[in-house]
């Protein structure tokens, strides 16, 4: 009965793009320039006795909560458990086949089930038409996903380029049948009937008066929103400048100058594609704030926090978040950025030669090491290839898990960079994995999906025996700093989008949305003005911002729930990943605040659970209190 309401999300999922990915950051740090960097110093001799694993002493059997957790696979039956007797054909991920969707044959058999459902009494019969059509539907969220990844791992590969777009053309024709039927079936006959037979007792009182894609003018806009978005794949796929009197490749000329002159390639990108991103950014704001507005939404926060996410938050719980961060964590991101163990962690593991087979390694160890459902997911990777790890400049920027509907498998694709930071990046995308692999890819909230990803960077690294007490320390210092900064730059983003989206229509100006990136670079501690243009115009190079507005708060918010469980497993051996596997046995539909409390964490919004925050932070990094 759960899941065909997971579909109904699934139509949001959609638009998404992005299932499960790592926060967006800096990739062209201007203090990067190869001869301005810090210089690095010696590290101290690595001690090459290897950690123990921890086993849980607090009288609970840890095997047993990762039996629960096994059971959860099993419990849902599939996510195509719509669909009696359905059978899935498991593959690797290449020998999975793309065809165009058949959108025209989808359309007619929606339209003439939506019509049916009026006057047709037997309610078994338009179920089972339902089921066939809900087919279709996730064949074509299928196809879109194998585009997406496709395009993803070779962005200069026109014709899934040219897919994806078409069927992101789609989606909001897609979204809107399926809501029409929706509609269709709750003011049918037979409502009770099938409220009884499959979809559960009040589940069509939500369609009474509800209208989002069958508004016309909502979907409108919708779609003129994906043309804009069509535009911006465009302009941030292959960008080039003038440089030397000839068109080049940007990120060829950034990956082969140095010193001043790499400062001078990075002012022309930001001279030319400021402008131009920064007005298709304002339009896209425009129309979104318009798409709130046809929907009776005072503001765009909240109707994306409500229709879109569905948090169990408010935009206001979201700017408290923001705020407390601003005053809890700020101060300490600027202690840690000036201390000796800041400024030598970068030159350690983290930033030597590691190769594929030793990362993928490295996560396999940890994976067996944890056992039960962690092992399982790990072991379901390597048989149907589920994970592209090369590198390679044909890469979209970024790393991703996706979920594949019709095969029932979650992909993952990192962007390697051939150093010891990927094994935290792949760590990342698993921990998004294994939370996908167990719930089928089931609907649930942006915060709890970083809250698996995010605390299995520490819990990878705390079970993998292989790796020195140095390459440890090295690793779980990295990941704890990367995920303060991860803390500091989303909310920054976070109050960045909070303001430019109050922006009355005239004001919306490039001035002064650059204007408001530089403020709120210096609100949190990272502002320099030697690179004053970086700061003040790098957000055009934030994906986020165009692809899914108003997203980079759930890393904060689930920044804090993982850092619990990184807190937990530091005071109690063994219970942090206890506390792992009872995230993993959640219930569905459940937001992040229940998720945690059921989990035993404590509710993210507790002021108190941000000033505990602070303090374990302090410690994990050694600075002075
Ligand atoms: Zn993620």
């Amino acid at each position: 009965m759960k899941k065909y309401r997971s579909l109904i999300c699934l139509l949001l999922a959609l638009c998404l793009l992005l299932t499960g990915c790592r926060w967006p950051r800096n990739t062209k740090d201007p203090t990067k320039a190869p001869d301005t960097a810090a210089p690095t110093e010696t590290e101290p001799e690595e001690t090459t006795e290897n950690i123990t694993v921890h086993v849980s002493d607090d009288g609970r059997d840890p095997s047993i909560s990762q039996g629960d957790a096994a059971m959860i696979r099993w419990q849902n039956k599939g996510a195509r458990d719509y669909l009696p007797e359905a059978k899935v054909d498991l593959k690797t991920v290449s020998e999975m086949e793309y065809v165009r969707p058949d959108v025209a044959t989808m359309y007619a058999d929606f339209d003439s089930l939506i019509e049916d459902a009026a006057t047709v009494t037997d309610a078994q019969a338009l179920l089972d038409r339902c089921f066939k059509v809900f087919d279709q539907y996730t064949n074509f969220a299928t196809m879109k996903t194998l585009a997406n990844i496709r395009y993803s791992i070779n962005n200069s590969d026109a014709f899934y380029r040219a897919e994806y777009d078409f069927c992101e053309a789609e989606s909001p024709n897609v979204s809107e049948k399926m809501e029409r039927l929706n509609k269709a079936l709750a003011a049918g006959p037979t409502r009770e009937r099938l409220e009884a037979l499959y979809f559960g007792e009040g589940y069509f009182l939500k369609y009474d008066d509800y209208e989002v894609y069958t508004n016309p003018e909502y979907l409108a806009l919708a779609k003129q929103e994906k043309e804009l978005l069509t535009q911006y794949r465009d302009l941030v796929d292959n960008p080039t400048i003038e440089y030397d009197g000839e068109e080049q490749s940007f990120e060829e000329l950034l990956g082969n100058t140095s010193g001043m002159d790499y400062l001078k390639v990075l002012k022309l990108y930001y001279n030319k594609y400021n402008p131009l991103l920064g007005e298709l950014f304002i339009e896209l704001v425009k129309v979104r704030k318009q798409l709130a507005a046809v929907l009776g939404y005072e503001t765009y926060a909240a109707y994306s926090y409500d229709i879109v996410y569905e948090r169990d938050y408010t935009p206001e719980q979201g700017a408290a978040f923001v705020q407390a961060v601003e005053t809890e964590l700020v101060p300490i991101y600027e202690q840690m950025q000036d201390s000796r163990d800041y400024r030598k962690y970068s030159s350690g593991f983290v930033s030597q030669p590691a190769s594929e087979e030793q990362v993928r390694e490295m996560v396999r160890t940890a994976a067996m090491n944890i056992g039960g459902a962690v092992a399982d997911a790990y072991r379901f990777l390597e048989l149907y290839d589920l994970a592209d790890l090369t590198q390679a400049d044909e890469k979209t920027n970024g790393s991703f898990m996706t979920y594949i509907y019709d095969y029932e498998s979650p992909f993952i694709m990192v962007n390697s960079t051939g150093t010891g930071s990927d094994y935290s990046t792949f760590a990342h995308e698993f921990g998004h994995f294994t939370d996908a692999f167990f719930t089928y890819g089931a609907d649930e909230d942006l915060e709890t999906a970083e809250t698996f990803s995010q605390s299995m960077e520490f819990l990878a690294v705390i079970y993998c025996d292989t790796l020195s007490s140095g390459e440890r320390d090295n690793l779980l210092y990295g990941s704890t700093a990367d995920l303060l900064t991860a803390f500091i730059s989303q909310a920054a983003f976070a109050k960045f989008e909070q303001l430019v989206y109050e922006l009355p229509d005239e004001e919306l100006t490039l001035e002064n949305v650059n204007g408001i990136y530089r403020q709120v670079a210096k609100d949190f501690g990272y502002y320099e003005r030697t690179f004053d243009f970086y700061y003040s115009q790098s957000w055009v190079d934030v994906l986020h911002f165009f692809e899914v507005p108003y997203y980079v708060i759930s890393y904060c918010v689930s920044a804090e729930t993982a850092l619990q469980v990184y807190r937990i497993e530091t005071e109690k051996p063994g219970k942090g990943l206890i506390t792992y596997f009872n995230l993993l046995a959640r219930k569905e539909d459940e937001g992040i605040q229940r998720v945690a409390e059921s989990a035993g964490l404590e509710n993210p919004f507790n002021p108190a659970s941000m000033e505990r925050t602070a303090a374990f932070l302090t410690w994990a990094l050694g600075l002075e209190e």
